[in-house]
């Protein structure tokens, strides 16, 4: 009688997440800033916080990975720049000093209102006994280095890849294959947590890593071949059992 091999399984050893919208609520600091800066400009009331929030997540997008990312302005004229463009959205044109005010009342609420993602500790502590963590985001690594502390995230992280330091932004295989050759890791046995489908998700399949989708807006799989999903953190448990899910590990 033939007997059949069992699939053989990758073991996987490291977890590697996003950071903003993954480990951190940074939706939450943003609509708080925004709220700040649509309570205090007139010229905003004739649309909800929703919208403004939409418009200014498009313009962050934007200004921040054509700008910041490559060190053609500096974090504070890029947050000013943000909202001349908001202004003049809503057909107002406003001087720097203006546009620099509005910016430092939303930064100043989205400071105040940082917090981490519901289950992000929780998730983290169980997993740091049993694999590497790493984190790669997009972001600068001052800024981030510093909400990490703020977060007491820090002693979880084994290690964190800024875009910065790369020099490129996800999904650029460069910073996945950067975090492995750091964190002595194969992509095989690696798994990938993230919020963003195009950022993280495609990046870390494209270096091959296995990549669990946190797809907090219910939005359709654009390929369920390519990635688990989760909608929170707050089941670590659960979400450790999808490492050994069939077509996850093979
Ligand atoms: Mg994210």
């Amino acid at each position: 009688m033939k007997t059949v091999n069992p699939v053989k399984k990758t073991m996987i050893k490291n977890v590697i997440f996003d950071f903003d919208d993954t480990l951190f609520d940074h939706r939450h600091s943003s609509r708080e800033g925004l709220r700040a800066v649509w309570k205090r400009y007139t010229c905003f009331h004739e649309m909800t916080l929703e919208e403004l929030e939409a418009e200014h997540a498009e313009i962050l997008e934007q200004i921040h990975f054509s700008h910041v990312l490559f060190g053609k302005m500096t974090i504070e004229e890029a947050r000013a720049e943000r909202f001349k463009f908001l202004f003049l959205d809503r057909g107002v044109e406003v001087d720097y000093n203006t546009a620099e005010n509005a910016a430092q009342i939303y930064r100043m609420a989205y400071q105040k209102h940082r917090r981490r993602s519901e289950g992000a500790e929780e998730i983290l502590k169980l997993f740091k006994k049993d694999y590497k963590i790493g984190i790669i985001t997009n972001n600068l690594i001052s800024e981030q280095e510093e909400k990490l502390e703020f977060l007491e995230l820090k002693k979880y992280i084994d290690l964190m890849v800024t875009s910065e330091e790369a020099r490129v932004p996800k999904p650029d295989p460069q910073i996945f294959n950067l975090i492995l050759t750091k964190l002595k890791a194969k992509p095989d046995e690696t798994v990938m947590i993230g919020d963003s489908w195009e950022h993280d998700i495609m990046g870390a399949h494209n270096a091959g890593m296995k990549c669990i989708w946190l797809n907090h807006n219910k939005l359709p799989c654009p390929d369920p071949a390519v990635a688990l999903e989760i909608r929170t953190l707050k089941n670590p448990e659960y979400i450790r059992s999808l490492f050994s899910t069939a077509g996850f590990s093979k």
